[in-house]
């Protein structure tokens, strides 16, 4: 931990992803300045890949499924300080809930247990049945139903718009944003510390440094003598040409699988009217980015969306999700590195507004939120090796 509760004077924030601008913006809402520094453009690693389904439901164990919750619950707040005339819809963030429902028995079954399990944590997630669920979402032909639950309280956001937005609000507090700048690595004194921060187009000497360049965050922390294991977690979520409305009520839709062995398929439409497709849960790994795939995909979600009909499936790059390798958040400054503050998270959307609210005030109050956080820090992977690490992995953190 930064040994002094002194404010910085100047921030370097390596990497303008979600998680990344956010932290920038909050940090320089604090009087201090800000430099944040992308290798390519704002929003254009994990963050626009995302599904962008702003839940805790999935979340495992319950510490970890508050901190989701905690952060679902600051989303409107946040939203409205931040986006433009305080419209929430400027970034897209739309409430409304989620469906889902299972066709075969088992699988019914666990959704039970797992809407039984959300409630018993105070979750406001129910069970329905088929009339309900037809009622809440007209636009969906769901077939057999073994099972449903609904949880209204969840919503989806457009992260790119919130990467621009957390920006065009650090710029308006004298921040500065540096695009096409590869950090390459650290000048650091006898104590650990970073002196400063080499980048392709010169150095900075800032006197905090907050790490959140996603998948790059372990090979940088490295340079910098800190340990941050994490997983490999290709994702694939396709788009279709833009839309009318197509889901009226409910906005994050998961439908069973057809039963031809394939796994659930997930749905939302953008603030644009593009039509995003996933299959499996949140973290299942997939790598397959093809037309053909992506055309597949566009085929199973017609069979639920019958407004699909007519739509162009159009595939997207795979997307890499920051995975840490226990699966949880790694948030904090490093034992090795004092003045190094890392920021590392699945689920990053979700989390966004908890975690760069938290890391802002360890930041500018040098006081550790250890209450909250204390699961979550860098030092936990210090001497462990990544089989160690793995042994205490969430169940879900992309390791089947
Ligand atoms: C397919 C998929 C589906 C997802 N679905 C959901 C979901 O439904 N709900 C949810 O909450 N989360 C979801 N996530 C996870 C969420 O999107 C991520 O946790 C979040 O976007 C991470 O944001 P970030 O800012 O940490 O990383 P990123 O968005 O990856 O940003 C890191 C930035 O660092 C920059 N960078 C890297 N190296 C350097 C360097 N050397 N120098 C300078 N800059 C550098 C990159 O260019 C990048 O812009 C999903 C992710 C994927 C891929």
């Amino acid at each position: 931990m930064m040994a002094t509760t002194e404010r910085p004077g100047h921030v370097v924030v390596i990497g303008a992803g979600i998680l990344g601008a956010s932290i920038a913006w909050r940090i320089a809402q604090r009087g201090v300045r800000v430099t944040v520094i992308d290798k390519a453009g704002p929003g254009s690693g994990a963050s626009s890949h995302s599904f962008a389904w702003i839940n805790a439901g999935a979340k495992e164990p319950i510490g970890y499924h508050n901190l989701n919750r905690r952060s679902l619950e600051l989303w409107t707040r946040f939203a409205e300080e931040l986006a433009p005339g305080g419209r929430i819809d400027e970034i897209g963030l739309r409430w409304g809930g989620k469906v889902s429902w299972e066709s075969d028995p088992a699988a019914a079954d666990a959704l039970v247990a797992r809407v039984r399990q959300l409630q018993s944590w105070g979750y406001p997630t129910r069970l329905i049945d088929a009339g309900e669920l037809a009622r809440l979402e007209p636009a969906l032909d769901i077939g057999p139903v073994a099972a449903a639950e609904y949880s209204g309280n969840e919503g989806q956001v457009e992260p790119q718009m919130v990467v621009d937005a957390c920006l065009r609000r650090l710029r308006e507090l004298d921040g500065r944003v540096y695009s096409d700048t590869g950090v390459q690595g650290f000048e650091r004194r006898d104590d650990g510390s970073i002196a400063a921060v080499n980048t392709s187009s010169g150095a900075a000497e800032p006197d905090a440094v907050v790490l959140a360049a996603g998948t790059d965050t372990t090979g940088l922390a490295a340079l910098a003598g800190v340990n941050v294991p994490q997983a490999e977690s290709p994702g694939v979520v396709i788009r279709t040409n833009p839309l009318p409305p197509l889901l009226y009520n409910v906005p994050v839709v998961y439908a069973p699988p057809l039963g031809d062995g394939r796994r659930e398929i997930h749905l939302r439409q953008c603030a644009d009217g593009r039509m995003m497709i996933g299959e499996g849960d949140q973290e299942s790994l997939a790598e397959d980015d093809s037309q053909g795939h992506a055309d597949d995909l566009l085929a199973r979600a017609r069979r639920y969306l019958p407004g699909l009909a007519g739509a162009q499936a159009r595939p997207v790059p795979v997307g890499w999700r920051p995975m840490p390798l226990d699966g949880y958040p790694v948030l904090g400054f490093a034992s090795e590195t004092p003045n190094l503050y890392v920021a590392l998270t699945h689920s990053g959307v979700t989390l966004a507004p908890a975690l760069s609210q938290l890391a802002a005030q360890e930041i500018c109050d040098g006081v550790a939120a250890d209450a909250v956080l204390g699961p979550y820090r860098p030092q936990r992977f210090a001497g462990v090796t990544a089989e160690q690490a793995a042994a205490t992995a969430h169940p879900r953190a992309g390791h089947r």
